[in-house]
């Protein structure tokens, strides 16, 4: 129960955003199917293993410049380029006192050789050497191993795996790699009203956006979403999608939570599963299902409004999905930028209101409210470039006010 019942805007049976989210997290458990596939096909995959580093990398001592590989006891000595080390094509492992070898960057530099001087710190005379420019011992020599050591943790177990991942695995000479299976993820949108963009509405009916926006929203490559369409608000209609979607991992819908409603999801997912229907103390959003089908699969009933079916999944949906393929919901920092307008607010919800963050004529960062900031304004999501978060103690803010600030980027990893 929220610790702040007594605020004028607060509901003495409404959960914390946190507190929701940690139920959710302690009731579902991670993923274990994994699947081999090729690193061309990871991007965006969760390592389902740790992977150990099967070689040096680099994998010998090589060049960090362009210059001449040579002994450092005999630097102050006129040397012989006695010959040359290219990338890809290695000089001899030897080669003669009083002598150094021309290397370019990247080449493996011979075993005689402790040190590289660039080349712009020496001076050539006929095929001879003199360096211009005392060296330290082993400088510009790239240690074998030293960016990862054979046997070393490259990769955890649970690592998202972006382009620094791909690039460290294909460094590493890694072709394949164990992945967690793609989460197969339902979505489908319940109302009466609705009717998709190839339909003509009649009268009282609207178009569908939440089907689009929360599919789109949680896209992911480690996911497989798949769109259910439209349901209607009978029992019927609602057992009937829940017997076609047997085969998906997790379930997604919208609308239909309000009080009332409710009742009608809560009883038909009750008759095999069990689901509850939360208030969470925050804005848009308050209302929120959460549970389990009759086949044990994930139910997520988010608010039928798109503003709030956009804020709910990505405070709540995004995480669970993302404990599910056993990866972590990586946190980076607000941003705190003085806001231009004045903003409302009752103390007793937290409260998010669109953004657009914009720098001033001086340079400076600043953030304004999209405007009208109810929760059915799609428009408001659309010009926003980030969500501005107000606490739940917070009565407004004053033009000039720091306020927290979740570049849309951001926000949509944040594990606030
Ligand atoms: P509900 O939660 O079903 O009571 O819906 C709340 C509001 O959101 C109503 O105005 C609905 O018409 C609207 N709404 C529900 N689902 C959608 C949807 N898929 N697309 C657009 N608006 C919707
Ligand atoms: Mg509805």
């Amino acid at each position: 129960m929220s610790e702040s019942a007594s605020l004028p805007d607060a509901d003495p049976s409404a959960l914390t955003i946190e507190a929701a989210r940690s139920a959710i997290l302690r009731a579902l458990t991670p993923s274990s199917k994994t699947v081999r596939i090729s690193t061309t096909q990871a991007l965006g995959r969760v390592l389902a293993t740790d992977v150990e580093s099967p070689v040096d990398v680099p994998p010998f001592r090589a060049s960090a410049m362009d210059g001449y590989a040579l002994r450092f006891a005999e630097h102050e000595t006129l040397l012989h380029i006695s010959g040359v080390s290219l990338a890809g094509h290695p000089s001899a492992d030897s080669f003669p006192t009083r002598c150094c070898v021309r290397v370019t960057t990247g080449a493996r530099i011979p075993d005689d050789a402790d040190t590289v001087v660039q080349q712009e710190n020496v001076d050539i005379e006929n095929d001879h050497v003199r360096i211009t420019k005392a060296p330290e011992k082993g400088l510009h020599v790239r240690v074998a191993g030293s960016d990862s050591a054979k046997g070393c943790l490259l990769l955890d177990r649970g690592t998202r795996l972006g382009s620094a991942e791909l690039a460290v695995l294909a460094a590493h000479g890694i072709a394949d790699v164990p992945v967690f299976e793609k989460l197969k993820v339902g979505v489908f949108s319940t109302g009466d009203e609705l009717v998709t963009a190839k339909e003509t509405p009649r009268k009282g009916q609207i178009f569908n956006a939440n089907g689009q926006l929360i599919e789109s929203l949680l896209q992911s490559a480690a996911l497989s979403i798949v769109d259910l369409g439209i349901v209607g608000d009978t029992p019927e209609a609602l057992r009937s999608v829940l017997e076609s979607s047997a085969d998906c991992d997790v379930l997604i819908s919208s609308g239909g939570v309000s009080v009332g409603d409710a009742d009608h999801v809560r009883d038909v997912l009750g008759e095999s599963g069990s689901v509850d229907l939360w208030k969470i103390a925050m804005k848009p959003g308050r209302p929120l299902t959460f549970g389990f089908t009759g086949h044990q699969q994930p139910y997520f009933g988010l608010p039928g409004n798109p503003v709030s079916a956009a804020i709910t999944a990505l405070l709540f949906v995004r995480p669970a999905l993302n404990h599910l393929l056993n990866t972590q919901t990586a946190a980076l920092p607000p941003l705190h930028l003085p806001v231009m307008s004045t903003l409302k607010k009752l103390p007793g919800r937290v409260e998010f209101q669109r953004g657009i963050m914009m720098q001033s004529e001086k340079g400076e960062w600043q953030v304004d409210t999209t405007g009208l900031q109810d929760s059915h304004v799609l428009s408001s999501l659309q010009k926003a470039n980030c969500l501005i978060e107000l606490s739940m103690e917070s009565a407004g803010a004053d033009v000039g006010d720091k306020v927290r600030v979740y570049p849309y980027q951001y926000f949509s990893h944040a594990t606030l």
